[in-house]
């Protein structure tokens, strides 16, 4: 696990988003869904694996309907501490745009093998405990594309299906602080 990716892409003089580093506990398992205006709208799914955020940005977002397959490009890990990280990263930085977190809480992995294997075998899955997102998800690697590790995610076909609810177009605000894309531009001068 290694931060090297994340923070050459950064300038920590400029940009708010936090440096990081390793967390040594290895024992949480905490999830976020970033809103990310940046030059294309999309999501960042980010899970906590060996205190680090595993990440994927997935350009539709997750859909709680089964049928629907969601394309979820693995992109660098990022620190832990960046699931708190809500703000605008200024022009000219890598990823510049407006930063909202969008859902929270933990996970649990229900396959029987460590998350490390499940993420070099190409398959997750987990059941998510946020506000928006509940139940089972998976991941699935199905091909790289230009170096990059292309997944799926996928909603399970449980009691927290739902192919009417649509939380990506409805919920529009922070699940932390309740505010909108606009908001968290306007008050990050
Ligand atoms: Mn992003």
């Amino acid at each position: 696990m290694s931060l090297n990716h994340y923070q050459k892409k950064r300038n920590f003089k400029k940009t708010s988003e936090p440096k990081g580093k390793i967390s040594g506990k290895k024992s949480g398992h905490a999830f976020v869904v970033q809103k990310h205006d940046a030059s294309q709208l999309h999501f960042d799914f980010r899970l906590e694996v060996d205190g680090v955020l595993k990440s994927w940005a997935v350009p539709k977002g997750p859909s709680l309907n089964p049928k629907e397959k969601r394309l979820a490009v693995q992109t660098e890990d990022h620190p832990l501490d960046y699931k708190d990280f809500e703000g605008v990263i200024p022009e000219g930085e890598y990823g510049a745009g407006v930063v909202m977190i969008w859902d929270h809480g933990n996970f649990k992995n229900l396959a029987n093998r460590s998350l490390t294997k499940c993420l070099q075998q190409g398959l997750i899955e987990i059941s998510l405990e946020g506000h928006r997102l509940k139940g089972g998800f998976a991941l699935k690697f199905f091909r790289m594309d230009n170096k990059k590790r292309l997944w799926l995610l996928i909603k399970m076909n449980d009691d927290q299906a739902d192919r009417k609810r649509k939380p990506v177009s409805t919920q529009t605000k922070s699940i932390k602080t309740g505010r909108t894309l606009y908001q968290i531009k306007k008050q990050s001068h």
